[in-house]
């Protein structure tokens, strides 16, 4: 008798391998198939048998398979017994349409495991010595999506400046401008900190720091996160010294 299959929808953290969880890992060695984003990093990959077949379904401009297609290939990998896991960047139900995904094996009376994993919202700026949320400077931070699909409500940016606290942007580097422009006219100072953080926790990681008033005209690559808010001019595990920090 052979084994039973199974379906995993699992968070392959930020970027670097030693970010994955336990159970992701035990799962990705387990696996007869994975189903894996672009965003996955080789080193993550690398743990998963070498038995395994790797499906990459990675969405890239220009040739981005359709959510359906990905559904359907899931479905029939499950149906066939298979120990299916769909690695996903981050956190599979941050921005990954992990909830899509899960619910359209629901639909089909396929239950699936749900392994979160470390979103790049919070390990990006963790990576650049940035914490969300600090004392006395920060007490929320907000995770938005700036890519927008045709129809969908916009995000109301207005209300996002008024509400203080840090603001965490995925997908943002094409609208940054855009964004800047938006919380500026929602009363978000011109002088606000803000931090993009590309490739976090992997080996071309890169920060780039300025204000949000310079923010359209600053460089910047994908895939990044933008941090923007007062905790965006920390580096907390580079204090410069003499540097006056209120800690207590
Ligand atoms: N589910 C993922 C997010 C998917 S959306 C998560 O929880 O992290 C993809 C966006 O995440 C990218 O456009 C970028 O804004 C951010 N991102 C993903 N990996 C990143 C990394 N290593 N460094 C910085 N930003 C990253």
């Amino acid at each position: 008798m052979t084994a039973p299959g199974w379906v995993a929808l699992v968070g392959a953290g930020p970027g670097d391998a030693e970010l994955l969880t336990v159970k992701a890992a035990r799962l990705l060695a387990e696996a007869d198939v994975v189903v894996h984003d672009a965003l996955v990093s080789s080193d993550v990959l690398a743990l998963a048998s070498p038995d395994a077949e790797l499906i990459d379904v990675g969405k890239r401009p220009g040739q981005s398979p359709a959510q359906g297609l990905i559904n359907v290939l899931l479905l029939r990998l499950a149906r066939e017994g298979k120990r299916v896991v769909r690695l996903k960047g981050g956190d599979p139900f941050v921005f990954g349409r992990g909830g899509e995904e899960a619910l359209a094996l629901a639909l089909e009376g396929i239950s699936c495991e749900i392994v979160p994993g470390i979103t790049s919202a919070v390990a990006a700026p963790a990576a650049a010595g940035i914490p969300v949320t600090q004392r006395g400077v920060s007490a929320m931070f907000t995770v938005v999506t700036g890519h927008r699909q045709h129809g969908e409500k916009p995000v109301n940016w207005a209300a996002l400046a008024q509400a203080g606290g840090t603001i965490v942007v995925l997908m943002g580097v094409a609208e940054r401008g855009v964004i800047a422009e938006a919380l500026m006219a929602g009363g978000m100072a011109p002088d606000t900190p803000v931090a993009a953080i590309l490739r976090a926790t992997t080996s071309e990681q890169s920060v780039t720091r300025c204000r949000l008033d310079a923010l359209a005209l600053t460089s910047v690559n994908s895939p990044a996160t933008l941090v923007i808010g007062a905790v965006a001019a920390l580096n907390v595990c580079e204090v410069a010294a003499g540097a006056a920090y209120a800690v207590g």
